[in-house]
């Protein structure tokens, strides 16, 4: 509590009382701290490849540059780490969009054609699941079906998920897309029969730079902000996201959106 003390002094320079205000900072401290974690976590997550491309650049120069093997190696590694950083500041500068109300009420809402979509998602990811030789199934939907919101972010949200589940998912692995109506409520999902989520991890993975395995989604290339970005857009879009997942098994991501 932050407490405001002001004294009541008569004409006889007497206290006759005291007001006290008591305010409830709990929120305020709250957020304070989230800010101040957030940045930390952007600030350590730039730094790590960063640091990396540094290392490998003064290698480098100092040597060698002289065995093109080992050159090519380096500046392979150091266009990853680039585009790491690249991703991870795209994610920054989208969440920082988002978090202004303003941004949110400028953005043109319309109805979507979903079988558009879903196609459009099925053709972007298609040289990622291909790589990994994993079947991906876009299930016959109903062109028909359409959805009232904003296609970037739309299209972002699944992209997000779709990447997720190839990353997720061991080579060969099947990845499935598939959306219908049902009471009036518009449903998108996505299931893989990846290596799933843990019961005692399932509630974070939402959260800002919450990962399961930070090795793992970091070599995958991951910036652990694709979650937290995508439920953001579904909450500002109305929708809800909901999650099912079984280690070793898959995980299936539920969208729905009320007519
Ligand atoms: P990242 O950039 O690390 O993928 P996300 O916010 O997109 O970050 O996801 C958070 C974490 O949730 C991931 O690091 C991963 O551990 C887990 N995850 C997300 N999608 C899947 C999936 N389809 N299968 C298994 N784990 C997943």
């Amino acid at each position: 509590y932050q407490v405001f003390l002001a004294p009541f002094i008569n004409n006889d320079q007497k206290l006759t009382g005291v007001l006290s205000v008591f305010h409830d900072i709990t929120t305020i401290q709250e957020n304070y701290e989230r800010q101040v974690d957030f940045v930390s976590n952007a600030s350590h997550e730039l730094a790590t490849p960063l640091t990396s491309i540094q290392g490998f650049t003064e290698t480098l120069l100092d040597g060698a540059l002289e065995d093109p093997e080992l050159s090519y190696k380096f500046v392979d590694i150091i266009h990853t780490e680039a585009q790491r950083m690249n991703r991870l500041i795209k994610d920054l500068l989208l969440l920082a969009k988002l978090d202004s109300a303003e941004y949110r009420s400028q953005v043109k809402k319309e109805p979507l054609s979903l079988y558009e979509i879903l196609n459009s998602v099925k053709y972007k990811l298609s040289p990622q699941f291909q790589a990994k030789n994993q079947t991906f199934l876009l299930l016959p939907i109903n062109t028909d079906l359409t959805l009232h919101a904003n296609y970037d972010w739309i299209l972002q949200v699944i992209i997000n998920l779709g990447e997720n589940a190839i990353k997720y998912t061991p080579n060969d692995g099947e990845i499935i897309l598939n959306a219908w109506e049902e009471d009036r409520t518009i449903y998108i999902s996505i299931k893989d029969n990846g290596i799933g989520i843990a019961a005692s991890h399932l509630p974070f993975i939402f959260e800002r730079f919450y990962r399961v395995d930070k090795a793992r989604s970091r070599n995958a290339g991951g910036s652990g902000l694709g979650l937290s970005l995508v439920r953001f857009i579904v909450e500002i879009l109305g929708g809800k996201i909901d999650v099912t997942s079984e280690v070793n098994k898959g995980t299936t991501f539920i969208l729905s959106f009320r007519k």
